[in-house]
């Protein structure tokens, strides 16, 4: 993606009309990325706002399934659906599906609701409640379908006698096929529940023409086909572009915003970028990677499982899956996603760190990818990341640990700060992904 914040819908009204990539003033302040005076304020305002539903959203979910342990409320839980149903499997999809609901309602639709009001209320989302909160249900819905198959295939590992020493092992084996399949389907099942996508081709013949420039650079063979629109203005002031789906189903798409509101070159480097996630299979490669780190994750969560059932299993009726001979009961899973969620807080840093060195890459392969193309490839880069900070009201000096913890873009200061000194087509420069 190119976005600024995947982590907040965040554009301003400012970004409409935004002047040509030349017109953009130099900072004042020497740096690659600033605000107008108005906006610096409210960038650093929302920064904070950003900061804490961050952080606090994470801490809010852990604390929701610590009282729902605490208080017995996963218990009880547990015995209704077994007085209700004496097979296991069912009985498991159900616990599954109630805690499921339980987490996105009470831990995060009220954090999701602060964050669009915050978005409204800078102007970066556009989309009325009621339209909102039927994402929400939509969201509630696929939580349940996908989540409860999970965790019911997980506590069958925690209770067979083959898989239970090593079900963290079996349930990574076993989740690895269904995010590949998750990618492949997201582009076509998950996403137009959610936005309205037309070929690109239709709406903007002529900006297509252009990308074609683009696309015969990068000899990426992505046809028009694979380009799409995303009616975001419907919901959104953001600017955004990004790659998805996989084999078969792969596809860069464009916001409408982007492409009705961005001045034409910005918009090739902006595809340009993607094209680099596109040519450099950065999708495939990210899903590699998070196959491998998936052992180790689920590695520490049975370990963490274990040793929170040793300490309070008694207490909250959990302590058979300390034991590995002995089977799981339900709340042994609500153990388990407590723990899950825990260790995702605490890990967090490295799947960002990962996706924001590919995000650098893809920079630098779109910086190259347009030389030639635009005018003079520096200033248009800085320019397009100007206009997606500027969109998202992102804070050009933001804290490098919340940077380093939640940020899976680097921030836009870095991009355009990289942007404004790269020329690799200088005597002594060499470029990393074009010949000279
Ligand atoms: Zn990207």
């Amino acid at each position: 993606m190119l976005s600024a914040a995947a982590r907040a819908q965040s554009p301003s009204p400012a970004a409409i009309n935004t002047p040509p990539s030349e017109s953009r003033p130099p900072c004042s302040d020497g740096k690659a990325y600033c605000l107008p005076p108005e906006k610096l304020p409210k960038a650093q305002a929302l920064g904070h706002i950003r900061t804490g539903i961050e952080f606090g959203s994470q801490l809010w979910s852990i604390a929701v399934l610590l009282l729902l342990l605490t208080s017995g409320a996963a218990r009880r839980v547990a015995v209704f659906v077994e007085r209700k149903t004496a097979r296991r499997p069912l009985q498991a999809l159900l616990f599954s599906a109630s805690i499921a609901a339980i987490l996105f309602l009470i831990a995060q639709l009220p954090v999701a609701a602060i964050a669009h009001a915050a978005s409204l209320r800078y102007g970066i989302s556009v989309q009325a409640w009621p339209s909102w909160l039927l994402d929400e249900c939509k969201g509630l819905i696929l939580t349940i379908l996908l989540e409860a198959p999970l965790l019911t295939l997980l506590y069958a590992l925690m209770r067979w006698p083959w898989s239970r020493r090593l079900y963290w092992f079996w349930a990574a084996v076993f989740t690895i096929p269904l995010i590949i399949l998750g990618v492949f389907l997201l582009p076509a099942l998950i996403e137009p529940l959610f936005d309205k996508f037309e070929p690109l081709t239709q709406s903007h013949p002529a900006l297509v023409a252009q990308l074609q420039r683009v696309v015969a650079r990068t000899s990426t063979q992505i046809p028009p086909s694979r380009m799409f629109l995303m009616k975001a203005s419907e919901k959104s002031n953001g600017l955004n572009a990004y790659v998805t789906g996989i084999g078969a189903s792969k596809r860069i798409v464009v916001w409408d915003t982007t492409a009705d509101r961005m001045p034409q070159d910005e918009i090739l480097f902006t595809f340009a970028h993607e094209s680099g996630h596109y040519v450099l299979n950065h999708i495939p490669k990210g899903l590699a990677l998070g196959s491998m780190l998936l052992f180790p994750f689920f590695f520490l969560v049975s370990w963490l499982s274990n040793h929170l059932n040793l300490r309070w299993g008694s207490a909250w009726n959990t302590a058979d899956i300390a034991n590995p001979p002995a089977a799981a009961n339900l709340t042994g899973l609500a153990v388990f996603l407590l723990a899950f969620t825990i260790l995702q807080f605490v890990t967090e840093p490295i799947p960002n760190t990962i996706s924001r060195h590919f995000e650098h890459e893809a920079d630098v392969y779109g910086q190259e990818a347009i030389h030639g193309i635009v005018p003079n490839p520096q200033q248009t880069a800085v320019a397009a990341f100007s206009d997606l900070g500027e969109a998202y009201l992102d804070d050009p000096d933001p804290s490098p640990i919340f940077e380093f913890w939640t940020y899976d873009h680097p921030s836009i200061q870095t991009r355009a700060t990289f942007a404004a000194r790269y020329n690799p087509w200088t005597s002594r420069g060499q470029p990393k992904f074009f010949p000279r």
